[in-house]
């Protein structure tokens, strides 16, 4: 499955100066979300490319109501749906102490924790050697502002998704391996593609 991360697309964007990293950079920054007009259309392009053809995993779209049915919407147009949605669960707590401690790879993508899972080498990772970064918008204060932008379309959009009985929730706050094996028991098997 390609695993389609909606954050990581504007980053990229950003960094490589286009036409949408550049309108989408000053609410990135800031912890907003990203005008719908400029999500859906990259998300729905990146759902169009071959990788994805034998499914997907978004991570990180849709956060409203109007994502959630341009996506269905689009699907739909192609006889396709959204199996099942995935919602972890973990305090507001949490989540400030797990971003403010967090190092990313800016190469090869690997995520660190400063406690809960360091690097062997203090600032370089560990499976490409390449330095790593915290990113600015998980600074407290604006951690703050993405958990509130965030919150406030959680519960309308939890709602559409356990109404068509696809929602399935995890603890986020256990044990890595037990969140690990919880979600790999939600989304089954992959199915063999010949
Ligand atoms: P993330 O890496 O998921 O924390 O996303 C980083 C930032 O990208 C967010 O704070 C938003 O500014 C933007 N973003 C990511 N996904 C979305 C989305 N589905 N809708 C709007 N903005 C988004």
């Amino acid at each position: 499955m390609a695993h389609i991360t909606s954050g990581e697309l504007f980053r990229e964007n950003i960094r490589g100066k286009t036409e949408l990293g550049r309108k989408a950079q000053p609410f990135v920054e800031r912890g907003l979300l990203v005008p719908n007009e400029l999500t859906v259309g990259m998300i729905l392009e990146r759902i169009s490319q071959p990788d994805a053809r034998r499914g997907f995993l978004l991570d990180g779209y849709p956060r409203n109501l109007e994502q959630a049915r341009a996506l269905d919407r689009a699907l739909a147009a192609q006889e396709k749906a959204i199996d099942k949605t995935l919602y972890i669960k973990v305090s507001d707590e949490e989540l400030v102490r797990r971003l403010a401690g967090r190092w990313n790879c800016r190469q090869c993508g690997a995520v660190y924790h400063e406690q809960s899972m360091p690097p062997k080498q203090s600032g370089a990772c560990d499976r490409c050697g390449s330095a790593l970064y915290q990113r600015e918008d998980d600074r407290p204060d604006v951690v703050r502002t993405r958990l509130e932008v965030n919150l406030k379309e959680l519960e309308p959009l939890l709602a559409y998704y356990r109404k068509d009985g696809k929602l399935i929730e995890v603890d986020g706050e256990l044990e890595v391996e037990r969140v690990k094996e919880k979600l790999l028991a939600a989304v089954g098997r992959p199915q063999e593609v010949p």
